[in-house]
């Protein structure tokens, strides 16, 4: 259908200038559906792309037997949203709309019989409008891939709301770990499995306290979130020690505060002797991804239970340098595949301290440190007890460094 004549079926169908402009949503550059709406009534059958350039004053809002009017309606929504917004600290929104069923109705209608060249939906139209009435009232940016909080309209019959998403926060750090009785995450009561009970005195945790807890306490006090996510690189048993800097994301939701003063925040933390952070930062939301998978050689100091240390030839040792098989230990068996892996130990030292061995090893990512030491019944070869042919118990360890690429410290 030629322009002129889409122009002159559709002005017999009485439609307001949003309506009617709308048909030719994609004619001209940088005017509203109600300015080509203005500009159609002008020239009618007449009407010519190059018409689109022109600029009369025009009016939001309007009668329509499409629309209802509900352009009319354009302030109240802005003001619906932005109060809802109010309670938030925010620098951006993207605003979202579902226009009322009978809408939608009428307008496929209109597209069936006069064709859908040059137009765009009614919900485009009117989360731009209010989205922008919006920028203005509030002085926020709409931001089109990663907003810090959605709002969506709800304009059905029957509903007139507004229903907000509120985007995380997340925040980079390094963490170490100075206790042998603090879990990395938090770790439900084996009696009543976190619901409370008498034997972990209702607090629903079997071990008082973790460094998940410690950590996003003071992020969610200050923030006023409601809750938060700990993604650790990798983990450490209850009995390990962390001397290396653990990389770590805690993922803050739905914050009314964005935000925070990370000094103050990092002081909070390290108030707890059995924890101490570094390097604060806010950080994007693929982080968490980046620093589960993140394959950082690491450095270990293992204090090591010899049967008979005098008698044991300490130079086989330098041997544990190089490939490594190990098949899946037995401790962990139950829940991972058995297979053999092969990892690489970069690197041994080793000094006696009173009547223990103590070795520093630094390992490739995924190297189990324990059955390095104990051999695991033969099933990591070689091993510390296999290269000097005497029973090996690892005691005590701790993790000493992380060696992250592209990473100075
Ligand atoms: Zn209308
Ligand atoms: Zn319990």
């Amino acid at each position: 259908m030629e322009i002129g004549e889409k122009a002159e079926q559709l002005l017999k169908l009485e439609l307001c200038d949003h309506c009617l402009g709308r048909q030719f949503a994609q004619l001209g550059h940088g005017l509203e559906n109600h300015t080509r709406g203005k500009i159609v009534k002008k020239y009618g059958s007449e009407l010519k792309e190059q018409h689109f350039n022109e600029r009369p004053d025009s009016n939001i809002g309007g009668e329509c037997g499409v629309c209802n009017g509900v352009f009319d309606e354009v302030g109240r929504y802005t003001d619906m949203v932005a109060n809802s917004l109010e309670r938030y600290q925010l620098e951006t929104f993207l605003l979202g709309v579902r226009p009322p069923v009978d809408l939608i109705e009428k307008e496929e209608e209109i597209w069936e019989e006069y064709g859908v060249e040059f137009t765009e939906p009614i919900k485009t139209e009117l989360s731009r409008l209010i989205g922008k009435k919006l920028e203005e009232v509030t002085e926020l940016n709409v931001n089109f891939e990663r907003p810090d909080i959605m709002a969506v309209i709800d304009m059905r019959e029957g509903k007139d709301r507004v229903e907000l998403q509120v985007n995380s926060i997340l925040f980079y750090g390094r963490y170490n770990k100075y206790s042998r009785e603090l879990p990395q995450t938090e770790w439900p009561c084996s009696d009543c499995s976190g619901s409370g009970c008498d034997s972990c005195d209702w607090t629903g945790q079997q071990y008082k306290g973790s460094v998940q807890e410690i950590i996003q306490r003071p992020f969610i006090e200050q923030s006023k979130g409601i809750d938060a996510k700990f993604h650790g690189a990798g983990r450490e048993d209850i009995d390990v020690e962390c001397h290396g800097k653990r990389p770590f994301v805690v993922e803050i939701r739905e914050p009314l505060v964005r935000n925070l003063d990370l000094e103050k925040i990092c002081q909070e933390i390290n108030k707890d002797d059995r924890v101490e952070v570094f390097d604060l930062k806010e950080t994007h939301h693929d982080k968490p991804a980046e620093v589960k998978q993140l394959e950082a050689d690491k450095s270990y100091r293992a204090w090591i239970e010899i049967e008979d240390l005098e008698k044991a030839d300490l130079d086989a040792l330098k041997n544990l340098e190089g490939v490594v098989d190990q098949r899946t230990p037995s401790r962990v068996e139950h829940r991972r595949a058995d297979k053999v892996r092969k990892r690489e130990v970069r690197k041994v030292d080793w000094t006696i301290e009173e009547d223990l061995l103590v070795l520093d090893v630094q390992a490739e990512s995924g190297t189990y440190i324990k059955e390095l030491i104990s051999s695991d019944e033969g099933r990591t070869n070689p091993s510390v007890a296999g290269l000097i042919g005497q029973s090996s118990a690892c005691v005590q360890l701790d993790v000493t460094g992380f060696h992250i690429p592209g990473d100075d410290e």
